[in-house]
């Protein structure tokens, strides 16, 4: 297949941070995903109404910005590092301030060791009178995460979602890991973008949350995403604003799919509509021989 996007040469440009929150059942992720969404100006501006698109962006005060995948749990994370499309730059583990680490903390911190992901700790629930993040930070440092209190360079942040407390602190530290990691995305050109979220609406079809790695989406382009291939009629932002493209890191819903994709699946523009045609229907063979040979494995 002709490659029509290359990053070489073309010029680099800072991007935000792309964000996935972690942690314990019950230890708050949806609760702190909810607290940030509610920080962003977009929420601020539509009243607090935002879709739920699988993804938000907070905007900080000072221009930068952060964005959110909204999928709480490791699936969309393992789907994602499955297909080797590290979507995620930074993971918030959330562990309670209460409870301290528990299997699925310990999980998380393995998931994204293994995909070389940095973590920034979130003691959570610190409003609660039996909370010791004392006792939860001796509790990683244990288990080999090396604190920035400690001498390391993982950062920590007491917070609490339910009283909205240490969320600028969060956002502040999740900021200083992104500047440590230099994160920079080609701008121009055909954009190269990974499905988020998925889901079949009655009126518009198949529609897809996607956040662009490189490059940019163009309303009208011709996509092939996974398996599935479609032309995308509408691009959507977070508050149901129809935009003409989307940028590095800038959550989007589009529209115009032919079939429904899955999250993790890769997004690649293509020029026409029979090498759409003909890419997902090369894919889908592939994907289905891929299947029998595991059943038959
Ligand atoms: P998740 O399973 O990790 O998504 O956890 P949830 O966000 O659903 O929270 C589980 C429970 O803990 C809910 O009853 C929340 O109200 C509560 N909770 C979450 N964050 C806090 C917090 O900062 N303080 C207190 N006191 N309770 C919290």
């Amino acid at each position: 297949a002709r490659r029509i996007h290359s990053n070489e040469g073309a010029e680099l440009l800072p991007r935000p941070p792309v964000v996935t929150v972690m942690g314990h059942v019950d230890h708050g992720k949806t609760s702190l995903l909810d607290a940030l969404r509610q920080t962003s100006v977009a929420a601020k501006e539509a009243g607090g109404i935002t879709q739920h698109l699988g993804a938000f962006v907070v905007d900080m005060s000072s221009g930068a910005s952060i964005t959110f995948l909204d999928t709480p749990g490791h699936a969309a994370f393992s789907a994602m590092r499955a297909r080797g499309a590290a979507v995620t730059d930074i993971v918030v583990l959330v562990v309670a301030a209460d409870d301290g680490v528990m299997r699925q903390t310990l999980e998380a911190m393995s998931h994204a060791k293994a995909a070389n992901v940095p973590i920034v700790v979130a003691i959570n629930k610190c409003d609660k009178p039996a909370a010791n993040p004392d006792r939860v930070k001796i509790q990683l440092a244990s288990e080999g995460l090396q604190l920035e209190e400690m001498g390391g360079d993982v950062q920590v942040v007491e917070v609490s979602a339910v009283q909205k407390t240490g969320l600028d602190n969060l956002e502040e530290a999740l900021l200083l890991q992104a500047e440590m990691m230099n994160l920079k995305a080609r701008i121009d050109g055909p954009a190269q973008a990974y499905v988020v979220e998925a889901r079949l609406d009655k009126g518009r079809g198949p529609l897809a949350t996607a956040i662009v790695k490189a490059g940019t989406l163009v309303c009208g382009q011709y996509v092939v995403i996974g398996s599935e291939w479609g032309r995308i009629r509408a691009i959507r932002d977070m508050i149901g604003k129809l935009a003409v493209q989307a940028r590095p890191a800038m959550p989007v819903e589009i529209e115009g799919l032919k079939g429904l994709p899955m999250a993790g699946d890769d997004i690649i523009v293509v020029e026409s509509e029979e090498r759409a045609k003909m890419l997902s229907a090369g894919r889908k063979r592939k994907f289905e021989k891929d299947r029998l040979r595991k059943i038959s494995e």
